[in-house]
C-alpha cells in the first residue's frame, strides 16, 4: 500500500491524518461509524453533525479546525500548516490551504464565494493574507462543478428572492421544495422570515436543524404551514402531480443544474420523474441525445418546467465567473478538478489554464480551439457536459451509488510528492531508486 501522509475527503487506510471539508455524501464515501485510521480534522460544526451521520463514531479522533485560523499540525513524518477558510457551501464546510515540505496545496472542497457575500469576503481576505507567505500555490484542487461559461446563475440572495416571489404568487397553494440532508438552510430561513411562515421538514432533518441552532422556524407538523422542504429523492413530477389530486400544490427545485424537458414518446426517456443531467448517456439513442441538447433550459433564471413545477438557480457551488475570479486570485501553478465523471469531465485547465502563470501550453491549446473553431467546440462540450454532468444537489437513493462512483472528491499528499518537491531545483541522480513506501 502506498504510504500517504494526509488525505482530504478520502478515507482509505494509510495516511497519518485525514481532513474532512464537509459532510455531503460524495465527500464521506468510505467513512463509516467504525472508521478508525487516524486523527480526523474538520470544523466544529462538522464535528457536531458527524456523530449524527455516523452513530458510534470514535469522537476522540476528531480535531477541530477554526475558519480564519492557521493551524500547525505535527505528524510522525512532518509538520504542516493548514489555513482554514469558510467555504460558504453548507453548514460546517471549509476550504484548506496546506503548506509544508511538500509545497503549497489548496483544496477548495465544494465552495460558493459570491462577490456580494460577507462571509466569502472574509474568507477571501484570509486566503489573500495566507498567500503572502507562500511563493506559489503548486496545485489547486478545485470545485469545478460549474467550471463552464454556460453556468451564469445569480447570487443566492437573488435566487432566494425569486423563490419567495413564486411562493407569494401562489397564496392558495401548498409548496414543496427539494433539499438534501444538509445545505440550503439559509434559503429556508429567508423564506420563513419573508413570508412569516414556518417550514415543514422531515423528522431527521428537524434534528439536524436543531443541532444547527434553528429552534423556532422548522416543524414536523404539517398543519402549521403550507411550505414543506422534502428530500430531493422524493421530489418528482409524479409526486407533485399526485399531490395535486389532494390539494393545489407547486414544487420548487433550487439548483444550479440545468433541466431537460422530458419526452413522453414510447421507448424514449423515462416518464414521471425529472430528467436531470445525471441521466446516463448510455440509456439514450443518438437521436434522443440531439433532442435533449435542443431542450436544455437556460440556467440563470427561474423556469416553469411543468405546470406545477419551477426550477430556480439557487446554487451552493460557485458559478463560472466566481470560479474564474477565484483562480485569478490564487494564480496556481496547476489546477485539478475534484469533480469528475468518465463521460462529462471537463479538465479545469481547459478554461482556466490561461490564468495559471507559466502555463503557456494550455493557453495555446485553449486559444487555438477558440480561434480555429470560433468557440464551436467549447459550446458543444459545454452542452454535452451540461447534459450529463451531476453535482451533489440532486441524488436519488437509487442513483446515489452510481453518482458516488462518477464523482471524485479527495486528494492525497504522498511521500512521493514530498520527495519530488524536495528535489525541485536539486540534482536528481539518473538511477535514483528512492521509492514511495
Ligand atoms: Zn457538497
Amino acid at each position: 500500500m502506498e504510504k500517504r501522509l494526509i488525505s482530504v475527503d478520502r478515507w482509505a487506510e494509510g495516511s497519518e491524518a485525514y481532513f474532512l471539508t464537509h459532510l455531503h455524501s460524495d465527500h464521506t464515501h468510505g467513512l463509516t461509524p467504525s472508521w478508525h485510521h487516524a486523527p480526523l480534522f474538520c470544523s466544529a460544526v462538522t464535528a457536531k453533525l458527524l456523530p449524527f451521520k455516523f452513530p458510534g463514531f470514535d469522537l476522540s479522533l476528531l480535531r477541530i479546525l477554526h475558519p480564519g485560523t492557521t493551524h500547525t499540525v505535527t505528524l510522525p513524518s512532518l509538520t504542516l500548516h493548514v489555513t482554514v477558510m469558510d467555504a460558504c457551501h453548507c453548514p460546517g464546510s471549509i476550504m484548506l490551504l496546506f503548506r509544508g515540505d511538500f509545497g503549497c496545496i489548496l483544496y477548495t472542497g465544494d465552495f460558493r464565494w459570491e462577490a456580494t457575500c460577507e462571509r466569502a469576503t472574509k474568507s477571501r481576505h484570509v486566503l489573500r493574507d495566507a498567500l503572502r507567505h507562500v511563493p506559489a500555490v503548486d496545485v489547486v484542487h478545485l470545485d469545478n462543478t460549474y467550471s463552464n461559461p454556460i453556468y451564469d446563475f445569480p447570487p443566492r440572495h437573488v435566487a432566494a428572492q425569486q423563490i419567495i416571489d413564486i411562493i407569494a404568487s401562489h397564496p392558495d397553494h401548498e409548496v414543496i421544495i427539494g433539499i438534501n440532508t444538509l445545505g440550503k438552510e439559509d434559503l429556508l430561513v429567508e423564506i420563513s422570515r419573508a413570508l412569516q411562515i414556518m417550514i415543514w421538514v422531515w423528522p431527521q432533518r428537524l434534528r439536524t436543524m436543531h443541532l444547527l441552532g434553528y429552534d423556532d422556524i422548522f416543524t414536523t407538523n404539517t398543519s402549521l404551514t403550507r411550505v414543506r422542504a422534502v428530500p430531493v429523492y422524493s421530489f418528482s413530477i409524479n409526486t407533485v402531480e399526485e399531490l395535486n389530486y389532494v390539494c393545489p400544490t407547486i414544487g420548487i427545485m433550487p439548483s444550479g443544474l440545468p433541466w431537460i424537458k422530458k419526452s413522453h414518446q414510447k421507448n424514449e426517456l423515462q416518464t414521471g420523474s425529472f430528467l436531470t443531467s445525471r441521466y446516463k448517456r448510455g440509456k439514450l439513442s443518438a437521436n434522443t441525445e440531439t433532442q435533449i441538447d435542443k431542450q436544455i433550459v437556460k440556467t440563470g433564471s427561474p423556469e416553469k418546467i411543468h405546470k406545477y413545477i419551477y426550477t430556480v438557480p439557487y446554487s451552493d457551488h460557485s458559478n463560472y465567473e466566481e470560479i474564474e475570479d477565484f483562480v485569478k486570485l490564487v494564480k496556481p501553478t496547476t489546477l485539478k478538478g475534484i469533480v469528475s465523471s468518465s463521460s462529462c469531465y471537463i479538465e479545469p485547465m481547459y478554461y482556466f489554464g490561461r490564468l495559471c502563470p507559466g502555463n503557456q501550453q494550455t493557453d495555446q491549446v485553449h486559444e487555438g480551439c477558440k480561434g480555429k473553431e470560433n468557440g464551436k467546440r467549447e459550446r458543444e462540450e459545454a452542452v454535452r457536459s451540461k447534459t450529463l454532468f451531476e453535482g451533489d444537489n440532486f441524488e436519488t437513493g437509487r442513483d446515489r451509488g452510481k453518482a458516488l462512483k462518477g464523482r471524485f472528491s479527495g486528494v492525497h499528499v504522498s511521500r512521493l510528492s514530498i520527495l519530488r518537491k524536495k528535489r525541485r531545483g536539486a540534482k536528481i541522480q539518473e538511477h535514483d531508486d528512492s521509492s514511495e513506501s
